[in-house]
């Protein structure tokens, strides 16, 4: 059992507040992703939870226990840091049973253990090179497989698969998904990469400026973005905006085109993901300026009433750039945001 619970945590250095009264619980077993764009604080707030920074207020709570004023070792967590200190002058093994070690486990269980996570890391075949002769991304995964070797009930990771080329990367996040629910271990894991946080989280906390602007499962978060920030930041490309004119009660009109729509007089702006529109008799009026066909699909960047546009559509289309399209929005996708407030309205 281990829940994390992070009550009313801010972090300051010097004037500049890093973090905001940050409140989050994370459930026992679960994968929660810390995602935001550099510097938004993910990686200070990984260090709160670990013991390696302190708050300025608030509290930190694991397993029902205050944690934060005891010292990492004491906090029953194992950590996976972006520079991975792996002691170059030990051998993969050591290093990998270096905790285990500490721990005084016997000779066969440190071994078992060892080579079990060796073995998810696709390293056992180093096992006896000197960490110091490996390569950056193989010493990530020494990392990896040392902090997973400990069993731990909480394990802590930032950024753990950056130096991995795309295959192996990909390949890692889905061991490391399979390891962890197995394991039942309850992970904190901060990126930057929104495919790695959708694909491993059970919750996503999406962070900017110091502060959670959504905490919720991959697909409500990209469903049904909170803000117009998490809306153009998850999904690539990023959801459409367009502006919207009321019309009438629960009638709006975006780029002349008609849509049902909430009920308030505010101005709004209507919002799509690119792969929610179709060509159709009825829709936006869009002019086709950028075609791209990646293969699976066809990006298409176009321009719907002066402003930018972009509509992943069906590869097998011809479109040429100035092609004139019109193009539906699935009603069940579109999302309505207050320019205001840039909170999503229902
Ligand atoms: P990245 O993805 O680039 O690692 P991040 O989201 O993890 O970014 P943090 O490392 O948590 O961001 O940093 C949040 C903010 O706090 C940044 O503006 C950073 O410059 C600042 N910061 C972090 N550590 C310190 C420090 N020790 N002293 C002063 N400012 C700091």
């Amino acid at each position: 059992m281990a829940e994390i619970q992070i009550k009313n945590v801010a972090k300051s250095f010097g004037s500049y507040t890093a973090l905001h009264d940050i409140n989050l619980t994370i459930a026992n077993q679960e994968f929660m992703v810390l995602l935001g764009a550099s510097g938004c604080g993910k990686t200070t707030l990984l260090r709160i939870v670990a013991g390696l920074e302190t708050a300025t207020t608030g509290e930190v709570w694991i397993n029902g226990r205050r944690v934060d004023h005891l010292p990492p070792k004491d906090r029953g967590i194992a950590m996976v840091f972006q520079n991975y200190a792996v002691f170059p002058h030990l051998t993969v093994f050591e290093n990998i049973g270096f905790g285990l070690r500490m721990q005084k486990l016997p000779n066969d269980e440190v071994k078992r253990r060892v080579e079990r996570t060796a073995g998810l890391m696709h390293i056992e075949q180093l096992l006896k090179r000197y960490s110091g002769e490996l390569s950056g991304g193989q010493r990530q995964r020494v990392a990896v497989a040392r902090a997973l070797a400990m069993e731990p009930d909480v394990i802590l990771m930032d950024e753990p698969l950056s130096n991995l080329d795309a295959l192996l990367r990909l390949e890692m996040r889905a061991e490391l998904k399979g390891v962890l629910a197995e394991s039942k271990t309850t992970a904190i894991y901060v990126t930057h990469d929104q495919v790695e946080a959708m694909s491993l989280a059970d919750r996503i906390s999406v962070m900017h400026q110091g502060r959670i602007v959504q905490a919720a499962t991959p697909i409500e978060v990209y469903r049904n973005p909170a803000t117009e920030f998490v809306a153009g930041f998850i999904g690539n490309p990023p959801m459409n905006f367009l502006p919207a004119e009321p019309k009438g009660r629960c009638l709006w009109q975006v780029a002349g085109l008609d849509l049902q729509g909430p009920d308030t007089s505010h101005p709004l702006n209507f919002a799509i993901r690119p792969e929610d529109v179709s060509p159709a008799a009825e829709g936006l009026p869009a002019t086709a300026r950028i075609v791209e066909p990646l293969g699976a699909h066809l990006l298409v960047t176009c321009d719907v009433g002066g402003a930018m546009f972009r509509a992943v559509l069906d590869s097998d289309l011809t479109v040429k750039p100035g092609d004139r399209l019109t193009l539906a929005p699935n009603p069940g996708r579109v999302r309505w945001f207050n320019p205001e407030t840039t909170q999503a309205v229902a």
